[in-house]
């Protein structure tokens, strides 16, 4: 029986940043990945990368994630085409203006000092196909951006492989063996695997993956879609990734076009991610009002993915106590990609060492047991 120290179920930018992390430790890992690398919520994303969350333990978190980035070719070989082109919050309702003076005063004294307040007028020169009527102001961080999720999910699959890991596409993993209260090893599609510790990467399929150890994993999948138009020269390369907070609706330039998100924060948990039309016609009606000139952009493609929230809209992120080697990676509710890369190195800090740089106790899972939720406010 073929047999690894790690187990990883899930090859999306979790499993592999945790793959690359670990082998670099010398730590013998296999991933199973049942579709192809990064080809599920990873693939989907906007590849958004901010660090402008409202609770510090995330702020902290994405504070690594961006130097990591800004580093990850040096440290893979790989480019990670990550853009720093700022995050826009664009703020319209007085109760969002006070959280965010809250946020900005808890960002700098953080360290995040490049945050700062814009105004409509600036923000108007920063985003000129913005209508600022009723903005009453804006938070902006420079150091925030996007980065491609192709790029850097094979630049740490390529480079977790150089480093000794087996990844394995095609393979599902379906049953955990269980024995003497602990973890023994990983049933899938194409064999046993003895080991004694299990990573749970399975982004929006986090529960099922729980449910074969006996766990329950509080992660539902809800569906996100994302149009791209064709050249749109109103919307600059150098464009700052705009979020209009009240609606969720967000945009930042791709290619010569721009993308264009939002949620549809009425829509029931669900595994669908065909494309429904209907709630497109909405989000540009919003990015009508938002961005006047949007609406006549073409829309050259359009997909869904999913996202895979918690009741907290954090992360589960360390060892699960019931279950003596299964260890969670997951349930990153919409901010996995730009998470992930802080995520791997900290969890591998904490399997090997036993303690991580950042202490990353706020994500553990037993806060749902002791019902001590706290909620990221800052989600789109
Ligand atoms: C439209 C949209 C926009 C988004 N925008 C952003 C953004 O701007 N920034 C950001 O940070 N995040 C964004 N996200 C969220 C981000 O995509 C996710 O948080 C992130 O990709 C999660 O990564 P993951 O590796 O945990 O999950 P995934 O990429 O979903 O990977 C999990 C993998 O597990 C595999 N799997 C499941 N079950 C099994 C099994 N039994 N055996 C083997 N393999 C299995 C799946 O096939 C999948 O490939 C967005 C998501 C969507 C849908």
């Amino acid at each position: 029986m073929e047999s690894a120290d790690v187990v990883i179920a899930g090859g999306g930018i979790m499993g592999c940043a945790l793959a690359y992390q670990l082998a670099k430790r010398d730590v013998d890992v296999i991933l199973l990945e049942r579709e192809t690398l990064g080809s599920q919520s990873t693939g989907r994303c906007a590849g958004g990368v901010r660090q402008q969350f409202s609770m510090p333990a995330n702020v902290k978190l994405q504070q690594l994630s961006v130097r990591l980035f800004e580093n990850f070719e040096a440290e893979t070989g790989h480019p990670a085409d990550f853009r720093q082109l700022g995050y826009l919050f664009v703020l319209t309702l007085p109760q969002q203006v006070e959280d965010f003076r809250h946020n900005m005063e808890m960002w700098h004294s953080l360290g995040l000092t490049e945050a700062r307040w814009v105004d409509a007028t600036e923000a108007a020169r920063m985003v000129p196909v913005l209508n600022v009527d009723d903005v009453l102001g804006c938070t902006y961080c420079p150091t925030d951006g996007i980065a491609s999720p192709a790029d850097v999910t094979s630049g740490y699959a390529s480079a977790a492989r150089r480093r000794g890991a087996r990844l394995k596409e095609g393979v599902e993993v379906v049953g955990i063996d269980i024995g003497g209260g602990r973890v023994q090893g990983v049933r899938t599609s194409a064999g046993d695997i003895a080991t004694r510790v299990v990573f749970n990467c399975a982004g929006a399929w986090s529960a099922s993956i729980g449910r074969m150890a006996g766990l329950e994993i509080p992660v539902l999948p809800y569906r996100r879609h994302i149009a791209v138009t064709g050249t749109f020269p109103g919307v600059p390369r150098s464009n700052p990734m705009t979020v209009d907070f009240q609606t969720s609706l967000y945009f930042h330039p791709e290619g010569d076009g721009v993308l264009i998100g939002m949620s549809d924060r009425t829509e029931p948990p669900g595994f669908a991610t065909d494309v429904n039309w209907e709630f497109l016609e909405k989000m540009f009606e919003q990015a009508a009002l938002r961005a006047p000139a949007l609406a006549s952009a073409g829309i050259k493609t359009a997909w869904a993915g999913l996202y895979e929230s918690t009741p907290d809209h954090q992360a589960i992120l360390g060892p699960v106590p019931e279950l003596e080697g299964f260890w969670c990676a997951a349930g990153f509710s919409g901010h996995g990609f730009m998470q992930a890369p802080a995520a791997a190195l900290l969890l591998a800090q904490l399997l090997l060492d036993h303690e991580s740089e950042i202490d990353i106790s706020p994500f553990a899972f037993t806060r749902f047991a002791k019902g001590s939720l706290v909620l990221e406010r800052n989600v789109i």
